[in-house]
């Protein structure tokens, strides 16, 4: 089976109280029935603004936050059925690389102690076998023996960020998911990170989800990209697609914010500017949840709901591709 993992009807709802007794008196739908599936060795990248749900939606496929909905199966089991001592077992097959390499790391232990853990906890090595082995890690990443009694503090972000990853590839993970994993680097910087997420992931077949809000950072990352609008997967497809044929007008909105010229997207560069900010998650806009920003919007979608509509590589959410009778106006061929 070439699925690794499969989420289906996502959701996690975060309760809002108010007043004195702290009673619920709403909830944010931070993820709203979410699907997708990572194939073994394949990079997925998740795009959106933030307050999408996408890093909630990350968290909870490794179940580090409760769905309050839906499920998620890593390699054919049920992981939201899990105890917590299996839990912990398919954990080690699935790690999280996070934006903030400085908090990510204990200041007080040393680089050896930091990924050797890991390697004590997952493949029981000890003392002279462990400092090999991390060793052996600090170079997959980049950085040398003469790093391994070192502190956080001694390096700088890009290398800290190395020596996460490193942790990370300690249990042999089968997925790796990066939440923003070069956003807090400096510029210069990001282009090394990714390539070495890319090399790692060619070299050892692991599976990324790689999640950002910057649609060029992932592009050149994923194999196929999913783009999440309010709580919801609004397109995904094959990355070059997604990136040079966008199918919803989301995706063309996030492609015209991006500033580097680029011939091909530059046909669309003006025609699409988001107005306003993203709506509250607390009461996204009924119908359409993009319908508040789009400027295609028809009276429909104000109203219907787009369901995802399969195509070629993946599918749209959004009533310009509804198939069948056209009830609802125009197609996407029209626009153009
Ligand atoms: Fe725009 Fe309507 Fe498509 Fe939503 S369904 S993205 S409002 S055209
Ligand atoms: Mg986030």
């Amino acid at each position: 089976d070439e699925t690794l993992v499969k989420v289906q009807g996502l959701q996690k709802h975060f309760p809002v109280r108010s007043g004195l007794f702290g009673r619920v008196t709403a909830q944010v739908r931070a993820v709203d029935g979410v699907d997708f599936e990572i194939h073994r060795g394949e990079t997925l990248g998740l795009v959106g603004e933030s307050g999408s749900g996408k890093s909630t939606t990350g968290r909870a496929v490794l179940r580090l936050i409760e769905p309050s909905a839906g499920s998620v199966h890593f390699d054919g089991v049920d992981i939201l059925s899990l105890d917590s001592g299996a839990l912990r077992r398919t954990r080690a097959r699935m790690q999280m690389i996070f934006q903030d390499p400085y908090s990510s790391l204990d200041p007080q232990a040393t680089v050896a102690d930091s990924v050797g853990e890991p390697l004590r906890v997952h493949r029981g090595l000890r003392g002279r076998a462990r400092d090999d082995a991390v060793v052996e890690l600090l170079e997959t990443v980049g950085l040398q023996a003469r790093h391994l009694r070192r502190f956080p503090y001694e390096f700088s972000g890009g290398q800290r960020q190395r020596i996460c990853i490193a942790r990370a590839l300690a249990p042999s993970p089968d997925l790796l998911v990066c939440d923003e994993p070069v956003s807090a680097l400096d510029v210069s910087i990001q282009a090394q990170v990714i390539n070495l997420l890319e090399d790692i992931q060619q070299e050892f077949g692991i599976a990324l989800l790689f999640i950002s809000h910057d649609l060029a950072v992932v592009r050149h990352i994923s194999d196929r990209i999913a783009v999440m609008y309010l709580g919801r997967i609004v397109e995904i497809g094959e990355a070059e697609q997604v990136y040079t044929q966008p199918r919803h007008p989301y995706t063309e909105a996030l492609l015209s914010a991006i500033p580097v010229p680029d011939p091909v997207v530059q046909r669309r560069r003006d025609r699409i500017v988001l107005d306003g900010d993203i709506p509250s998650p607390l009461a996204p806009p009924p119908g359409c949840r993009f319908h508040t920003r789009c400027p295609y919007a028809m009276d429909v979608c104000r109203e219907v709901d787009p369901p995802m509509i399969p195509m070629a590589g993946g599918g749209v959410a959004c009533h310009l591709h509804d198939r069948g009778p056209r009830l609802h106006g125009r197609s996407v061929l029209e626009i153009e």
